[in-house]
């Protein structure tokens, strides 16, 4: 997913809005500071982290090497690191300190099938149908280590109590391997979790995003000739045939902003037989989990319906299911602080003729060129994505910024996305993101008046909704990319 990723193409509540200006600051903010100047002198160090893990390109629950690697740069540097948790092999929690408060820092290493492509501005697969980094979790899991190391280095000089952590969490691309670190008690002394996205500009989020349940509804009926017995047969394709049919005519009876899309994963081997196998797998979208919970209990009855009326048999496998995002307006207020603190930064010659290659190739209206260079308004509204931080945030108060590691107008999950993500346009951003989480979180450490104004309006949100995932019992779906 991506919180902001397809902002600049569609943010629903503000369509019809002025493209948003870059924030004139009022008065010049203040230096960014140590934290921040620790953190660009180890730019180069980290830069070479996140290239390998963009090398590595590993899918969900696959990401062995990209994990360790993060992992031994948490150990290096002081951390205590405990690995495989939550029953998923690349799960990792390091932690620093102890006491209160606990602050986490999210960090994500997952890679997406088929987006293989090198780091040049056009279109070139490095190994065919090969993954590739097209949401930039290489450099949201090295950003948020080096904003760790610093904010721990911070806290040992300064004698500072408290606990800071570092959640590795997996499979952020469908797998949700967040909800199972919930589910294993992993946030439950958090007091506040900061998190980032890549993206096309330099923004805190104050935007939610849409719930979203996926499942493999399969259907089973008889086989038979098709020609010379078709009587015999009871056709499993006609049961997934049906099911769309009425799933599509229930568009029209949904909320508007509903997002339900599907495809056909197994239709039968060959027109002459009757298939007696076939397979959908859904996506449907809200930006309400209690919305979405009425909308998914119909298409449910469309798979029943559809089996009952096609003489076959369905059963469906949740695959995944992630709550929209609450924000949370009192950390973003710290965070938009900490990133005028930190500010854009501005391209090379080299760099800028590589921007300006990548935007010939994407359409619609763009940001200006020279984008990367400024804090823009927080986001707010709603971001069309889904993530699995969304769990996260309905348990612990959540913040969240993006930076500008794609060139602007780039989307997320493009070759693009890949592109920039391995030059130093990426490492670049990644680098404005780890200062402000740091300076956030170095905030929160000092100011504990901030975390209690996070949890009340945390509370108040929350207006005694209890989460409760979706996936119920099942275990992680560490098969889900194989
Ligand atoms: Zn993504
Ligand atoms: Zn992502």
């Amino acid at each position: 997913m991506t919180l902001s990723a397809f902002r600049t193409r569609f943010v629903w509540m503000f369509l019809f809005a002025p493209a948003p200006l870059p924030v004139m600051a009022q008065a010049r903010p203040a230096a960014p500071g140590p934290l921040a100047a620790a953190i660009e002198s180890r730019a180069p160090a980290y830069t070479a982290v996140a290239r390998r893990i963009w090398e590595f390109a590993e899918v969900g629950y696959q990401e062995e090497k990209s994990s360790a690697l993060l992992q031994e740069q948490l150990r290096g540097a002081g951390f205590t690191v405990e690995s495989g948790v939550a029953e998923m092999p690349t799960a990792f929690v390091a932690t620093y300190g102890s006491g209160k408060p606990v602050i986490a820092i999210i960090g994500e290493f997952d890679a997406l099938p088929g987006l293989s492509q090198d780091a040049v501005p056009t279109r070139k697969v490095l190994a065919e149908g090969g993954p590739g980094h097209g949401c930039g979790h290489h450099l949201f899991g090295t950003a948020s280590v080096a904003a760790a190391v610093a904010v721990k280095d911070w806290l040992a000089s300064s004698r500072r109590s408290g606990t800071l952590k570092v959640l590795g969490t997996p499979a952020e691309e469908g797998g949700g391997g967040k909800i199972y670190m919930i589910r294993a008690g992993l946030f439950q002394d958090v007091d506040a979790v900061i998190a980032w996205h890549p993206g096309d500009l330099n923004q805190v989020t104050r935007a939610t995003t849409l719930a979203n349940n996926s499942a493999k509804f399969r259907f089973k009926g008889l086989s038979a000739h098709a020609a010379a017995a078709p009587e015999a047969g009871r056709s499993a394709l006609d049961g997934v045939e049906a099911m769309n049919t009425m799933v599509n005519l229930m568009r029209e009876h949904v909320p508007a902003e509903t997002r339900i899309h599907y495809i056909i994963t197994s239709g039968g081997g060959a027109p002459n037989v009757v298939p007696d196998f076939a397979e959908a797998y859904y996506y449907a979208r809200h930006s309400d989990m209690r919305v979405l919970d009425g909308i998914w209990d119909r298409v449910l009855n469309a798979a029943k319906g559809a089996a009952l009326g096609t003489g076959t048999e369905v059963e469906f496998e949740l695959v995944n299911s992630v709550y929209n995002v609450m924000p949370n307006d009192a950390l973003a207020d710290v965070m938009q602080r900490a990133l005028e603190r930190v500010g854009g930064f501005a391209y090379t010659a080299e760099e800028r003729a590589f921007a300006d290659q990548i935007r010939t190739s994407l359409t619609g209206t763009l940001p200006p060129a020279d984008a990367a260079g400024r804090v823009y308004p927080a986001e707010v509204g709603l971001s069309s994505g889904s993530t699995d931080m969304g769990d996260v945030s309905w348990v612990v108060p959540t913040v969240q910024l993006s930076a500008a590691t794609w060139v602007p107008g780039t989307p997320a999950h493009s070759w693009q996305a890949v592109a920039a993500g391995g030059m130093s346009i990426g490492s670049k951003g990644m680098i404005v993101a780890a200062k402000t989480m740091a300076l956030t979180a170095q905030d929160l450490f000092t100011n504990p008046g901030e975390l209690t104004r996070a949890r009340a309006e945390f509370d108040r949100r929350l207006g005694g909704f209890v989460y409760k995932s979706r996936v119920g019992d099942r275990k992680p779906p560490l098969d889900y990319r194989k």
